[in-house]
């Protein structure tokens, strides 16, 4: 292979105008949501309290390509595309053959892959005569992205954010409220569903399935008022395909094309948006591995369940066919803010039922050791959640080193950690234990 540059960056006319929808493409079709009352698959209609249409019907479309609004376009333009960097410091340091490339979405204003979806699903609420927008964050990432969206596009933001990260990284509440957003940590006395489990456990450290459920009860409660969601649904996954659409433009350029695809879960958007455009790649028999990557103190993919459930504490929301650790689950606290969550996107666990996409998990002293040894070759400091990424990434060219072969391991960098630098403090001091 020839001398590569460090970074191929694309230019602006690379950035994709469609999204890819893999729902045509799956191994067998997805089970319908199921509504929270009758059981009964929904219908578009049900959704409509708290989604536009536009989104309903991206929800369920058929369509393989989605053409992306011009003005979701032009503001994707801020920082898409996203480098795609080969990470040549890290590989040497570990003398390993493996060949590594990301691609780094922690250079979006937000710091992370969110606002590819937060700035879609503002478009479209807009679009539609939509005043204010609820939603629930965990370490703030969402949140900051949609604060970002709302305010491009002249939106209202109520936040509930998950107590726990509230406390921890107050930073982020300052990066929503500076974008114009209102933010309230959860559970809060702000709604019925959040006096519930305060008057039950007053001292809950909180988790992203009460704070949609405070989300959803205030978006139904106004006509031009609705609720948005920064993962797990069929929409946001889509929004987020940009990220992998570039890197096959990327791999394209460089001649060179990914063994492995590998990416940290949460409810799975980053993951999904990086791998999903490999999935046909893999359904027509290249031998290319789709890893999804998990916390062992959340580990939806790898010891939850496979049956339907809510997506929220307070069962308001429909009941999605999943890997689910439970909708009363509570994880307990950790850095990874973005990956408590009980659930996961029903399109990830489908394709990790029928063995196109595999998990595994990790504790997380063990990722921030690979975090530390990331940033002090390839010098980005990666969010804690990102880090899971890329400790299966280091592990993965450790087995190339040993075994002599040089595979191409791609992964998604979700974000960086320049906010998250408390949880280095206690790593780098020794305070930080497994959880
Ligand atoms: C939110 C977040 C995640 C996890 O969410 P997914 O929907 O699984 O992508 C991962 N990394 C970063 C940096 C995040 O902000």
């Amino acid at each position: 292979m020839k001398e590569q540059p460090k970074i191929i960056q694309l230019e602006e006319k690379d950035i994709p105008e469609a999204w890819y929808n893999v729902l045509p493409d799956l191994p067998k079709p997805l089970e319908p949501p199921l509504h929270p009352a009758t059981r009964e698959p929904i219908k578009p209609d049900d959704l409509a309290p708290i989604f536009p249409m536009g989104l309903i019907e991206q929800e369920v479309s058929q369509e393989r390509y989605i053409d992306i609004p011009g003005e979701v376009l032009d503001i994707y333009r801020i920082w898409r595309p996203t480098p795609f960097i080969r990470a040549t410091r890290l590989e040497q340091y570990l003398q390993t053959p493996a060949r590594i490339y990301y691609k780094n979405e922690g250079v979006s204003p937000a710091g992370s892959h969110k606002p590819n979806t937060a700035v879609a699903q503002a478009y479209y609420n807009k679009k539609e005569g939509v005043r204010k927008l609820t939603t629930e964050t965990g370490a703030g990432q969402w949140g900051s992205a949609l604060a970002m969206a709302c305010n491009f596009f002249g939106l209202e933001l109520q936040v509930f954010m998950v107590r726990s990260s509230f406390h921890q990284k107050p930073y982020r509440r300052v990066l929503m409220e500076t974008w114009g957003a209102k933010v309230q940590p959860s559970p809060s006395e702000m709604t019925e569903a959040g006096r519930k489990v305060l008057e039950k456990d007053p001292d809950t450290p909180g988790s992203l399935g009460i704070a949609i459920s405070e989300a959803i009860e205030l978006a139904v409660q106004g006509d031009d008022v609705k609720y948005s969601l920064g993962s797990v649904l069929n929409h946001v996954l889509l929004h987020q395909t940009v990220i992998g659409l570039e890197a096959k433009k990327a791999f394209e350029l460089v001649g060179d094309f990914p063994d492995m695809v590998i990416g940290c879960v949460g409810g799975g958007s980053n993951f999904g948006g990086t791998a999903l455009p490999f999935v046909v790649d893999r359904l027509q028999g290249k031998d290319i591995r789709l890893i999804a990557v998990e916390p062992t103190s959340c580990p939806t993919l790898t010891g939850g369940r496979f049956e339907y459930d809510f997506g929220d504490t307070a069962e308001m929301t429909p009941l999605l066919l999943m890997y689910t650790l439970g909708h009363e689950f509570v994880p307990p606290p950790s850095h990874a803010g973005g990956l408590r969550y009980h659930g996961d996107a029903p399109i990830i666990s489908l394709l990790v039922k029928e063995g196109v996409m595999e998990a595994r998990a990790y504790h997380q002293v063990e990722v921030f050791e690979a975090a530390v040894t990331f940033s002090r070759t390839e010098g980005i400091i990666p969010a804690p959640e990102t880090s899971h990424a890329i400790k299966a990434v280091i592990d993965e060219a450790v087995k190339c080193r040993e075994s002599g072969e040089s595979k191409c391991i791609f992964f998604n960098f979700s974000g960086h950690g320049l906010l998250d630098l408390a949880a280095y403090d206690e790593y780098l001091s020794g305070r930080l234990s497994d959880v």
